[in-house]
């Protein structure tokens, strides 16, 4: 037992709730005609989410809903519950009661409920179709369509078979994987067009960044270069700027110092010009000396001149004296002699005592005289007048010599006096002379020191404005290089570079410093952060949307094995079910015919195009709308053959035939494969008596698989039923159920 109890609340002729609960495995529905015993199969169609308004003999959601009477206004929705025993959980759900609810608004609103959770309505038939009891499926068999099955397409009717087999779950699972796949496929053209899209975009962001990264290799190794071209150029500068003043400011010192050297030996230049006073001084002193030259010149000719005299006498009185020594061996006599000695000795003994100085004087003139006296007289006669003239004339002679000699004296010291005034005055004129020409040397070495040194000043000046050129350039360059690098490039400060290099290296560096730059220019990828970023971005999502495709690939691809695999599935599963249900088919229909022969056979046809997505959740989509049609899968043909007649093919059966029929297929549908619970609407109407037991029997075997609910006024078919509610119809128009016992029943039927 599945099927516990159904509840219906302002459902068609329902006006009000209404419960109706299954106590056994066949229940009968009775009533008169009209009372509204079709309204609840309908309320099962309903409930289990009938989309077919034109099943449920409506147009619109609203022909659902209890439409008012004199008795009762109209509801506002309609709502009909039903309660499964899910403890066998035949229904995929790990609940052991499952209650399914529907209402409708009269906007035509749908809501649907599982255990009173609304949910959509695909989740009501995915649940359903896990128990094979599709909306419209074969276990409701409405008023009228007994031979529902036999009058649809090959196609719908194939549909139902598919149904009754329960593959539908298969088939929607098939459908949707379908979807995905189409969805999937757009997806991947969508993505793929997507990457074409942004591929050349991603081509040009590409060049663009490898431009930038380019710039970036020439930026960094411009940054190297120019912090060591600047750290070098800074230092040269400072040091070639110090060297300058270095040896520029002693020079500028030593110039000013010369320059008072040459002043102060110009001033003593021109004290010299004083020296011809001294000059003249000197010549008269030179003249002076002459002159005392002169004088004693004449003074020693003089004294010459005097002594040759003298000479001269001196030779007269030698030649007299020599005459006297002629003298010196004449003999004279001893008398005289002794006479002579007589008379000195006598004037000397007197003298022995005497003390008279006077006498002792006059006595020795007197022995003189006496013993010159002596020797004249013995002597040849001698010139002595003129010794005597000759001696007197060298006395005068001597004496004027003497007088000569002093003079000389005098002279020679006057000569010495001026000869050392003149020294003296020549040497302060040679001494001043020196020292003027020293002066004049001096002045010339000072005034080419001068020169040399302004030409030194001149050559360090050069170089200053050298330098300040170099300056200038160094702070232009420092500009563009920052303005290039950034900030980056002005920590060059910071830098230690070994500075032993020669200046060409510098030279170089500058070069290629300049070549690089036209090189970043050229590149054209200055500033290119934004670009790295968006080629970043865009790459990014390309590789999304290739990780996407990928995931969108093999989503496709296991779809495709899914679908191939339900397709097998499906089929495989429908030859078997077939196979089945015809063994069932030609038993039953052999049964209510007494013999003959009817089976299912699958052939193909044409189909229809689908048209929504409804159609598919519908179990016989599309019926009698306009459709496209299409070289299609397999359909369902039914052949018979009934007994004794030569009647083969549905068209030529009569109405109780075709409904025995449609019994005997439904039966053996519903043996194969047992719905949960089957709803037959008066399935029994077209039925003789001995049909009717035959179906009775069948009821009754059926009963044995799935839970039966009887619409009907056949007594036979009551007889088999466990239960039996009764539905009425007041003045009102609204239907009431109740239980009946089969009596009341039998006489409601007729
Ligand atoms: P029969 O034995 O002749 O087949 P039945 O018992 O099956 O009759 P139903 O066809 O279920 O009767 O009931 C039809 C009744 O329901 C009609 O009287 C109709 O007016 C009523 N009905 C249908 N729809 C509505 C509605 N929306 N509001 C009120 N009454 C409705």
């Amino acid at each position: 037992m599945y099927l516990k109890s159904i509840e219906i609340t302002g459902f068609k002729s329902f006006a009000k709730k209404s419960d109706l609960t299954f106590a056994s495995k066949v229940s009968s529905i009775v009533g008169p005609n009209g009372s509204g015993k079709s309204n609840i199969a309908e309320a099962f169609r309903f409930v289990l989410g009938e989309q077919s308004m034109k099943s449920m003999r409506g147009k619109k959601g609203e022909d659902m809903i209890w439409n008012g009477s004199s008795e009762m206004p109209k509801a506002g929705k309609a709502s009909v519950k039903v309660v499964f025993d899910n403890s066998s959980r035949f229904l995929p759900l790990d609940f052991s009661e499952v209650t399914l609810e529907r209402v409708v608004h009269r906007d035509s609103v749908n809501e649907y409920y599982i255990n009173g959770s609304q949910v959509r309505l695909r989740d009501v038939i995915e649940l359903l179709a896990g128990a094979h009891i599709g909306a419209s499926g074969h276990h409701i068999i409405s008023q009228g369509e007994a031979d529902k099955i036999l009058n649809a397409s090959v196609r719908e009717r194939k549909g139902m078979i598919e149904e009754a087999l329960g593959l539908k779950i298969y088939q929607y699972k098939k459908i949707e994987s379908i979807k995905k796949l189409e969805k999937t496929r757009e997806n991947i053209g969508q993505v793929e067009s997507l990457r074409r899209e942004i591929a050349p975009h991603i081509r040009y962001l590409k060049k663009q960044v490898e431009k930038v990264e380019k710039a970036i290799e020439f930026k960094n190794e411009l940054l190297g270069l120019s912090v060591e071209y600047l750290k070098r150029e800074d230092d040269y500068i400072k040091q070639a700027h110090q060297e300058i003043v270095e040896k520029k400011t002693p020079l500028l010192g030593e110039h000013r110092q010369v320059l008072v050297s040459i002043e102060t030996v110009k001033e003593h230049l021109k004290n010299a010009e004083h020296k011809d006073a001294k000059s003249s001084e000197l010549i008269s002193l030179e003249e002076s000396i002459f002159t005392i030259r002169q004088r004693k010149d004449t003074a020693v000719r003089d004294i010459g001149r005097i002594e040759g005299e003298i000479s001269s006498q001196m030779r007269l009185i030698k030649k007299q004296e020599e005459l006297a020594r002629s003298n010196e061996w004449k003999t004279v006599q001893l008398r005289a002699v002794e006479d002579l000695h007589a008379q000195v000795f006598d004037l000397i003994g007197d003298l022995e005592h005497a003390t008279d100085q006077q006498k002792i004087s006059s006595s020795i003139q007197t022995v003189k005289g006496l013993l010159k006296a002596f020797v004249e007289m013995h002597r040849d006669t001698v010139d002595t007048t003129l010794i005597k003239e000759a001696e007197s004339e060298i006395q005068k002679l001597g004496d004027e010599r003497s007088v000569l000699e002093k003079n000389i004296d005098a002279v020679s010291r006057e000569e010495n006096e001026a000869r050392a005034q003149y020294e003296a005055l020549k040497h302060s004129i040679e001494k001043e002379k020196d020292t003027n020409r020293e002066a004049e040397k001096e002045l010339f070495v000072l005034m080419s020191r001068e020169q040399n040194i302004l030409s030194d000043i001149k050559t360090y000046e050069t170089q200053e404005s050298r330098v300040r050129i170099l300056e200038d350039d160094f702070k232009r360059e420092l500009t563009e290089l920052s303005m290039l690098l950034g900030r980056d490039v002005l920590a060059f400060g910071e830098k230690h570079f070994e500075l032993r290099e020669g200046r060409e290296a510098q030279e170089e560096r500058r070069r290629k410093i300049e070549k690089i730059k036209i090189r970043l220019e050229d590149s054209g990828g200055v500033g290119g952060g934004e670009t790295v970023k968006e080629y970043e971005e865009a790459l990014e999502r390309d590789q999304f949307l290739e990780r996407e495709l990928t995931d969108l690939s093999s989503t496709a691809e296991s779809l495709g094995i899914l679908i191939g695999e339900l397709d097998t599935k499906i089929a495989s599963e429908f030859t078997v079910g077939v196979e089945k249900i015809n063994r069932q088919f030609s038993e039953y229909f052999a049964m209510m015919f007494g013999g003959g022969e009817a089976k299912l056979s699958v052939i193909r046809e044409q189909r229809a195009k689908k048209k929504s997505d409804l159609d598919d959740l519908s179990p016989t989509p599309g019926i009698g709308e306009d459709e496209e049609v299409e070289e299609g899968e397999a359909g369902i043909d039914i052949e018979v053959s009934l007994p004794r007649k030569k009647v083969k093919g549905l068209i030529m059966l009569s109405g109780g035939e075709r409904a025995l029929t449609s019994i005997a297929l439904l039966f053996a549908v519903s043996q194969v494969n047992p719905p949960p619970f089957i709803i037959l609407d008066e399935t029994d109407a077209a039925l003789d008596e001995a049909n009717s037991r035959k179906y009775g029997d069948m009821i009754e075997t059926l009963s044995k698989f799935s839970q039966l609910i009887v619409i009907t006024h056949n007594r036979e078919t009551m007889s088999r039923a466990g239960a039996l509610y009764g539905v009425t119809m007041g003045q009102g128009g609204v239907s009431k159920l109740l239980t009946v016992s089969f009596e009341d029943a039998v006489a409601v039927a007729k």
